[in-house]
């Protein structure tokens, strides 16, 4: 099968194909695992953090791509120890998210909480993923994909859609009460149209560097849009932050309302402007019972919720098709920031 694989990591900026296209072996099956012929994969600012060692895979070569739709093409036959009791049939559409597997045991996971697990395992790092014409993942682990979705629509609903869902509840918010969004990429477009769903009466605010993004949000409906830098006409009581540095961190507390909350939803933030949390000034960015909160992961309830809520909510993603051998084209463009909804690779 065909391929595109990380072999070593490296920065994007100075190598612009850090994956190679390989000819591999197709995934032999353990135990309670389904093969899947993959036909759609999205591409995942979580990516750049493995190619450029933030969250680098265990081990290497690594199959990388965790937003990934797909047929199943066959099951494990040795169901003398199942690990689940739902039925993944062969033909059936199903999606993998980041949430490859979890103990199952700890008390993270006995309480629904086991994006916290210590043993998290994530799809396209800890296992190979769906840049690929096939990956093999665990049958307890799979989501149906709801017919209304395309495969290409269902692929950045899986991670980006997913997480976002997970951040927005993170937020606390009531209906209401103002939203900021910090950056407006694939995630943060989703979570838009998420919370004008879920939240019909709040004013949103989005804050993103470039000018393009900005008339994208407001096209969808967006309250206001303006740069990073630049107050919004009101105190907000959420922030979700996408962005992959700082800076917009410390802004985001500047425009918080009294026990507002930031959430950050990034797996790593860069080196390149950790200064700047120097300058944050406690008495207004942070007292008045001001929070930051992270999203870690997801967990499978996350995804299984939100692909109902985008069935019912017609949520689909704008995003942009590449070939399987184009991956390293999406990679570049998504460090360069030229991002508009979500990218996604057509596979088979
Ligand atoms: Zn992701
Ligand atoms: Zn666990």
């Amino acid at each position: 099968m065909k391929a595109m694989v990380l072999e070593s990591l490296t920065d994007v900026r100075a190598n612009q194909t850090p994956l190679r296209l390989l000819s591999l072996p197709k995934p032999t099956l353990n135990n309670g695992e389904v093969l899947l012929r993959v036909t759609s994969c999205g591409v995942c600012h979580t990516e750049l953090d493995e190619i450029e060692g933030r969250t680098p895979p265990p081990h290497l070569p690594v199959v990388l791509g965790h937003q990934v739709v797909g047929i199943v093409e066959e099951s494990s036959s040795d169901f003398s120890r199942p690990v689940t009791t739902e039925v993944v049939t062969t033909g059936q559409r199903i999606g993998v998210a980041w949430i490859a597997s979890a103990c199952g045991r700890c008390d993270y996971c006995k309480s629904g909480r086991e994006n916290l697990c210590a043993e998290f395992k994530a799809t396209g790092r800890d296992i190979n993923g769906g840049y690929a014409e096939y990956m093999k993942v665990r049958a307890d682990f799979v989501h149906p994909i709801p017919d209304s979705l395309s495969d290409s629509e269902a692929a950045p609903l899986l991670c980006a859609g997913a997480v976002g869902y997970r951040g927005l509840k993170l937020c606390n918010l009531q209906d209401g009460q103002s939203l900021g969004l910090m950056g407006f990429g694939g995630s943060n477009h989703l979570v838009l149209k998420t919370a004008k769903h879920k939240f019909p009466n709040s004013p949103i605010f989005v804050f993103t560097r470039n000018a393009q993004e900005r008339e994208f949000a407001l096209s969808l409906g967006a309250t206001w849009a303006g740069a990073i830098d630049q107050s919004p006409p009101e105190e907000l009581e959420a922030v979700i932050d996408t962005t992959p540095v700082w800076g917009p961190v410390i802004e985001a507390l500047r425009y918080l309302s009294p026990g507002g909350r930031v959430v950050i939803n990034t797996i790593r933030k860069e080196e390149s402007d950790k200064e700047v949390l120097l300058q944050l000034d406690y008495p207004s960015q942070l007292w008045m019972e001001k929070e930051i909160k992270s999203v870690a992961n997801v967990t499978r309830q996350d995804v299984r919720e939100f692909l109902q809520l985008a069935a019912e909510a017609n949520i689909r993603p704008e995003f942009q098709e590449y070939e399987l051998e184009g991956a390293n084209q999406a990679l570049v463009e998504m460090k360069q920031g030229r991002i508009r909804g979500a990218k996604v690779l057509r596979i088979n």
